[in-house]
């Protein structure tokens, strides 16, 4: 029987992975709109657990051919836990290519260039980043805990370790009026790091207490579906990726579209253009989670 507690989330790209419970809860838990893992403090697993649930998979066989380590942040775990799950996995379900988990800015710093290679060997790859935005005051603004210069010093470090990662970013994260700006320097920074997913949301109040308390208070005015869908066509429009996935095809997301970067930018663009011209005035001149109470 396998040891699983406490909520798990995985990525839409992850829905053919085993999980595999290795934390709960997230390390950081602090991100102003993100109430995932809020009442769930974060706990490394008991590794006893974990060497008995990899024994179990491989004792009764499976078809999967990725893992999916369960967690708001399991590669915070320390280099030496992960390196032993990489290795049980390897030697009990050798089927497995890819060991894939959500991980954070800081998480990934914390490890050296040459554990991050060891990691790589492993089959740690297509890590999943929540960056958010490429502003520094909209980080600090929605305590991220990490700045743009960090994040780029990370990103380039698994690049070199031959670590794949997606990129998530979040339209409407700057409020109000920022939504050109936002999307610049989302673009900056994925320009230069060239991810090879990029999936985007919008963001709704709704999402989270402290996040409404803040547009309650008057500290933070949403953004509307109008510049919510300019946001993503100034960001489509600026960016110069040589082979990108791009996948803003959430739920939240009111107008969903995906593509290949940069063959089908023009597209892509035009999609969302067209789209403007399917809401009233009034919903596209409202935040969207008015929308979504409508
Ligand atoms: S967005 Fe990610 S890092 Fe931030 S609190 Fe939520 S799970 Fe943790």
């Amino acid at each position: 029987m396998m040891h699983y507690t406490g909520r798990a989330f995985r990525p839409p790209f992850e829905e053919n992975s085993l999980l595999l419970q290795v934390s709960t809860g997230c390390s950081h838990n602090k991100c102003a709109f993100c109430s995932m893992y809020r009442d769930e403090p974060f706990a490394p697993s008991p590794m006893e657990d974990v060497e008995s649930d990899i024994k179990f998979i491989g004792r009764n066989r499976t078809l999967f051919k990725r893992v999916f380590l369960v967690g708001g942040d399991p590669f915070v775990l320390p280099f030496e836990r992960l390196k032993r799950i990489g290795e049980l996995i390897n030697e009990h379900i050798p089927r497995i290519e890819v060991i894939g988990c959500y991980a954070t800015i800081p998480s990934i710093l914390r490890k050296t260039p040459e554990q991050l290679r060891e990691l790589a060997k492993l089959g740690y790859s297509n890590l999943n980043i929540g960056l958010e935005s490429g502003l520094d005051d909209v980080l600090s603004f929605m305590n991220k805990g990490f700045t743009v210069a960090e994040a780029r010093e990370a990103l380039l470090r698994l690049n070199d370790a031959g670590i794949s990662y997606t990129l998530n970013l979040i339209h409407g994260v700057a409020g109000a009026g920022r939504g050109l700006e936002n999307a610049l320097a989302d673009a900056a920074i994925v320009n230069e790091v060239q991810p090879k997913l990029i999936i985007v949301t919008v963001l709704y109040v709704t999402w989270c207490e402290e996040l409404a308390a803040l547009v309650e208070r008057g500290e933070f005015t949403p953004a509307t579906l109008r510049e919510d869908i300019e946001e993503e066509m100034a960001f489509l429009r600026a960016t110069d990726l040589t082979d990108t996935f791009f996948f803003g095809m959430h739920e939240v997301c009111p107008v969903r579209v995906n593509g290949f970067l940069p063959a089908d930018r023009d597209f892509l663009v035009g999609e969302l253009e067209a789209s403007l011209a399917r809401f009233p005035e009034h919903q596209l001149d409202s935040p969207i989670r008015e929308l979504r109470q409508a």
